[in-house]
């Protein structure tokens, strides 16, 4: 059960996404120790990656990273163009404790200044293009001017889509041990030459397609794969107006890490950084923080990371440094 399905209702100007994913989430705690709190907040990023990759169509990666002072100092989750996700958190150094029923303001939100940073990098990116990024507060003003918490991963998307897309998207999110699932719905803008009559039908069918939205329990969205949720959902409307769906896509885990990238680093470290590392404790090793691997450079291995810049540095003369 790693699969997203979108659909659109001919009856409503909606259009809808269902995911869920089983295997590629089960891949992604492997190497994560964290407590069931900041998994579960995990698994909620997790599931919105995916549907938000699907719904912003673009080609390239969407990264959705969040900072904060509070119990989780970064949580990083990125979902590319066909599905394949890799995710990864970090809990504050004196973090302590983390209760079951953490809430999202006290995992992310410390002093009301956490911040969701949405990135959209495309994969053909002209040089000095920057990605695209966009920002959501986790708490918003109520009109008393107090700061207004953002009670769920769920709850904040929507401000994202609302502000920064202009979409108006409702989305439910569950997450599992085992298991993740997500529905999505987004109301679609007019297209041309809409009458006021047709407004109001479209109105009522986004408000229509919402309630049945509303029916869909956590439970449904763990344990079914997302046609038979989609069956469910729309059992009389399909009747009635036609539910279209586009062929499941199968979403997948894969790291991007690689020993390439790892003496990329070492190499912006610079030399001299790399030698007294290696003074101190015989090799470099580092973890790659989405998939638990292991990279060791010995100082041979060293030695030719450096080595390698010289030869790969096409502006140098190419007698230099042979
Ligand atoms: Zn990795």
């Amino acid at each position: 059960m790693n699969q997203l399905l979108v659909f659109i209702c001919d009856g409503a100007p909606v259009r809808g996404e269902i995911v869920s994913i089983g295997s590629a989430w089960q891949a992604i705690l492997e190497h994560r120790t964290e407590p069931l709190a900041v998994r579960k907040l995990l698994g909620d990023f997790v599931s919105a990656a995916a549907l938000l990759s699907a719904s912003l169509k673009f080609d390239g990666t969407l990264i959705i990273q969040a900072q904060s002072k509070g119990l989780v100092s970064l949580l990083v989750v990125e979902c590319t163009a066909n599905l394949t996700l890799r995710a990864t958190v970090k809990l504050a150094p004196d973090c302590g404790e983390i209760n079951e029923t953490a809430t999202l303001s006290e995992l992310l939100d410390a002093d009301h200044t956490g911040r969701l940073v949405i990135t959209l990098d495309a994969a053909e990116r002209k040089p000095g293009q920057a990605p695209y990024q966009g920002i959501v507060a986790l708490q918003q003003d109520d009109f008393s001017g107090l700061p207004k918490p953002v009670n769920s991963v769920a709850e904040a998307i929507m401000l994202y889509m609302r502000n920064s897309e202009q979409l108006d998207t409702r989305i439910w999110l569950a997450s599992g041990e085992k298991n993740l699932g997500g529905l999505l719905l987004q109301r679609l803008p007019n297209s041309s030459g809409h009458s006021h009559l047709d407004t109001d039908l479209a109105i009522e069918g986004w408000q229509r397609i919402q309630l049945l939205g509303e029916t869909i329990t956590a439970e449904e969205l763990l344990t079914l794969d997302p046609e038979t949720t989609l069956r469910r959902l729309f059992l009389e409307e399909s009747a009635t107006a036609g539910v279209r769906s586009f062929p499941v896509r199968p979403i997948q885990f894969a790291c991007r890490c690689s020993r390439q990238k790892v003496a990329d680093v070492l190499r912006m470290l610079g030399e001299p950084e790399v030698d007294g590392l290696l003074a101190e404790r015989g090799e470099v090793e580092t973890i790659c923080d989405f998939c638990g691997k292991t990279y060791t450079f010995d100082p041979v291995d060293c030695r030719q990371v450096f080595k390698t810049d010289l030869l790969s540095d096409a502006t140098r003369p190419a007698s230099k440094g042979h």
